[in-house]
């Protein structure tokens, strides 16, 4: 147990003093009740200061009696030992404040919403998932709160469907026609969902339930690259890269940032048509039009098949000047290395290794909303949760 949950247990702990405070001013009927809490109440407080917080929080928990005044006491404990990663104690506080009789219906659904987080956080999905269907239905304060909640599981679940029904239920009552567009968040998500699906569907050659799915990702959000992508990838596998192209090449339109992540395909789908002048033509556009160190390292791939070594060193160095990269001083290097004479080798190679660690520890993706970095494009941020935020990383270290 921290420093720190001892410490806010002995605010709470001062906390329920002020209740008792309060117990004790009320009518003298009910002193019976004051000095039966009075007891269990310095038997935790001393308890805590022995540094046995756990038997502290089971008497305290005991003491308090649940009314409307003391509600907002006990959730507070409980989401706070929640976030603390006590979360069967959590789960035991907001299940006691259920059972009692009496709570106004508003206060209850208030604990019902926190038990069912208290059930996320412990990876019981399916209660979770109850609790905040049952809200959705009886809550018209918790009801989007709760549809939030629903549509978490269900991504977590996997159950892509579901997810997408429950976002339509999220935003159709506060938008649509005549109420305001909808936040793209959610169109981005929905779109996310689809693919998805069509994933599914692609891994049992459903081809055209996977263009189904697809067309429904961009109808959601018509800027989702991995839509594209996707069903780039699924043409061209099928031999179809005309078709191929033409769904690939709105990706710079959608989000220039990820034209690295179609460079490959872009390449093979020209290879497939032996039109190797389309390529060079469309990537010198591209490199135009979005600079980057992935596209420079492909036009030297070109022109080294084309025109050989020379030429390509000599494109690379000149692009270098504009666009200054570290993988391009490293291809730079390939060059001189193989036309260096045996001294400078030894120092070039030494140069390379040098370099090529630098690049080897550097993460080449990164969250914009979060700051998460790795070396793997990931769809959904796996630290914060959030759709289409993580990307290359761009300047001299990146693309
Ligand atoms: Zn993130």
């Amino acid at each position: 147990m921290s420093d720190i949950l001892l410490l806010l247990l002995l605010l709470v702990a001062i906390a329920i003093g002020y209740f008792l405070g309060r117990f004790n001013t009320r009518k003298k009927g009910e002193d019976y009740i004051a000095r039966a809490f009075d007891k269990s109440y310095f038997k935790g407080l001393n308890q805590l200061l022995n540094e046995q917080p756990d038997a502290a929080i089971d008497t305290f928990i005991g003491a308090l009696e649940v009314n409307s005044e003391t509600l907002e006491t006990h959730l507070a404990l409980g989401n706070l030992l929640r976030r603390q990663g006590e979360v069967d104690r959590a789960i035991r506080i907001h299940q006691n404040l259920l059972a009692r009789p009496g709570l106004p219906s508003f206060q209850q659904h208030h604990a019902q919403l926190e038990l069912a987080r208290d059930y996320v956080k412990a990876g019981l999905l399916d209660r979770a998932e109850r609790l905040f269907q049952e809200l959705v239905e009886q809550s018209p304060e918790l009801r989007d709160t709760c549809l939030e909640g629903l549509v978490e599981i269900y991504r977590d679940e996997k159950e892509w469907e579901k997810a997408i029904a429950a976002v339509d239920q999220l935003v159709g009552r506060r938008f649509g026609p005549g109420l305001g567009k909808v936040p793209s968040k959610w169109r981005c998500a929905q779109a996310h969902f689809s693919c998805e699906l069509a994933e599914q569907a692609l891994a049992q050659n459903d081809y055209l339930t996977a263009r189904r799915y697809l067309k429904a990702a961009l109808g959601y959000d018509k800027t989702l690259v991995r839509a594209s992508l996707l069903w780039g990838q699924m043409e061209h596998q099928l031999g179809n890269s005309r078709e191929a192209l033409k769904i690939l090449k709105k990706i710079p339109q959608q989000d220039p940032d990820y034209v690295g992540e179609a460079l490959r395909l872009f390449v093979q789908c020209h290879e497939q048509l032996g039109d190797f002048q389309g390529l060079q033509r469309f990537l010198q556009q591209l490199q135009d039009e979005y600079p980057s160190s992935s596209i420079i390292l492909e036009l030297t791939e070109r022109i080294r098949q084309e025109q050989g070594d020379l030429a390509a060193a000599a494109y690379i160095g000149n692009q270098l000047k504009l666009h200054p990269s570290v993988r391009g001083v490293s291809r730079l290097l390939d060059f001189y290395l193989s036309y260096s004479k045996e001294k400078a080798q030894d120092n070039l190679r030494l140069l390379k290794e040098l370099i090529d660690q630098i690049i080897a520890t550097k993460p080449t993706y990164r969250c914009g909303h979060c700051g998460f970095t790795g070396n793997q494009l990931h769809w959904l941020c796996p630290s914060c949760k959030s759709w289409s935020t993580v990307k290359a990383i761009r300047g001299v270290e990146g693309e």
